[in-house]
């Protein structure tokens, strides 16, 4: 195993939105001189070089380059990346090459492709249709959250390739519309979030479903334990590619934080939206509770703000984007896994309304804006109870963020880690109690119902 950083700007323009990533190539073995391949170099047919070429794709980024050789030999994979590396077309042109090349359009299954969120799903069907604009293939994507019968309509039309979130897919075939009998290629994608959303045994059941003899395709930001035992159970002897971008944030991304009292965030907010330079801002809150409330606030106060999360209906979820998408919306607020897989360009403002506590996610929020090229701000608000998250974030950006606090919201309590002048850790402590407390009461009422 070899670790190589990979700076790759040719004619000096970087052709992809992380200009640095950390490449580990596990199998083969790489040249570490080689030169940056081409499309062509890949051995991609003439229909799919068009396709990526129209897309305005100069050279494949790291993933597809690793991947793509390997998928076209029929070989399975464990990859490493997560949404922004270029995966989905790391994995969506060879397998469209694979089914052209073995027949084309047989009036079955063929492939399957399972992913958490209904937005991901929407977006990787989209790159199929985009990917194969010059091929016969058809792809269908179905997730829940809307009515079945548009989808079972679909079904009907026999697609090749089909995009799913696992509940929908399952329900699908518990009731006939969906054989997988005759699947050759399952690609899970975003393990790491499905096992975090709790589809670990939905995601067992999609698999037992399958035909033993196919390729497999296994994508994760991350791998934790039970992430990597639930690869090494449904991949043979699997090419690894690892392809994480590099932890240190755009340098073109200005960062600051702001010291604030949680009760004062919202009103900072609004403060700091009435500045004319935020053109479009994705602001990032917790929960799902946190992000309706942040934008009711906002819509009260006359802010265009629209919000997404996992509780919203499909349909207002798709609206939020589109609106934020076309510039209708200024301020979208989300939660990490409702943003997940979103790409918008131009997002002028990255706000943390709530600091993350994984680290590495914190990077992954304010690469959302500083995209092509342009200047992006993150401004991250911290309370007296965040002090700690901050810290871990800094020590792994290994730099200190810049303050600011010259304005009517700064709170020097919040710096020192005080809520009204209690210690953070007794304040944790004491809603810690009082959340076990709440739990012990209703476990005790639904006892007493039953
Ligand atoms: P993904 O990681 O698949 O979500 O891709 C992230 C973004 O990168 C999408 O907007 C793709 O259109 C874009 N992209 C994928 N491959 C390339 C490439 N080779 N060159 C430039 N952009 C790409």
């Amino acid at each position: 195993m070899s670790i190589i950083t990979w700076e790759y700007a040719p004619n000096g323009v970087f052709p992809f939105r992380k200009p640095q990533v950390t490449v580990k190539h596990y199998s083969p073995c790489p040249d570490e001189t080689h030169k940056v391949k081409t499309f062509s170099d890949l051995n991609l047919i003439e229909a799919l070089q068009k396709a990526v070429s129209s897309e305005g794709y100069d050279v494949p980024t790291p993933i597809q380059e690793q991947a793509i050789p390997h998928l076209l030999g029929g070989r399975d994979l464990l990859g490493c990346a997560q949404t922004g590396t270029g995966k989905t077309a790391a994995f969506a042109l060879p397998i469209l090459q694979n089914l052209v090349e073995t027949g084309g359009r047989k009036g079955r299954i063929r492939v399957l492709v399972l992913t958490p969120t209904r937005e991901l799903a929407a977006q990787i069907k989209d790159s199929f249709i985009t990917y194969g604009r010059h091929l016969d293939i058809l792809t269908t994507v179905i997730f829940g959250g809307v009515k079945q019968l548009q989808q079972e309509k679909e079904l009907k039309k026999r697609p090749d390739i089909l995009v799913a979130t696992p509940g929908r897919l399952l329900d699908l075939i518990g009731q006939g519309h969906v054989t997988l009998e005759h699947l050759e290629v399952f690609v899970l994608d975003e393990a790491d979030r499905m096992l975090d959303m709790g589809f670990i045994h939905d995601v067992r059941r999609v698999i037992t479903s399958l035909p033993k003899q196919r390729q497999s395709l296994f994508f994760s930001a991350t791998m934790p334990p039970a992430v990597a035992k639930l690869a090494s159970s449904m991949l043979i002897k699997p090419v690894r590619v690892e392809v994480t971008p590099s932890a240190t944030p755009v340098e073109r991304i200005r960062q600051s934080v702001y010291f604030v009292d949680q009760k004062d965030k919202r009103k900072l907010l609004q403060w700091l939206l009435d500045d004319g330079e935020v053109s479009r801002a994705l602001v990032f809150t917790r929960t799902k509770h946190g992000a309706s409330r942040v934008a009711q606030f906002l819509k009260r106060a006359g802010v265009n703000v629209s919000a997404i999360h996992g509780d919203k209906a499909q349909n207002a979820r798709t609206r939020a984007l589109e609106g934020f998408r076309s510039g209708d919306v200024r301020v979208l607020v989300a939660t990490d896994i409702a943003a997940r897989g979103i790409d918008v360009e131009s997002i002028s403002h990255v706000f943390n309304f709530d600091l993350p506590n994984v680290p590495e996610t914190y990077v992954h929020r304010i690469g959302r804006t500083a995209r092509a090229g342009a200047e992006g701000m993150a401004f991250s608000f911290c309370s007296g109870t965040e002090l700690t998250e901050l810290k871990d974030i800094e020590k792994m950006l290994r730099f200190k963020i810049a303050r600011t606090r010259d304005h009517k919201y700064h709170s020097p309590d919040a710096e020192k880690g005080l809520v009204d002048g209690v210690p953070a850790v007794e304040v944790k402590k004491q809603r810690e109690q009082e959340r076990q407390e709440r739990i012990r009461v209703y476990k005790a009422s639904k006892k007493q119902r039953r």
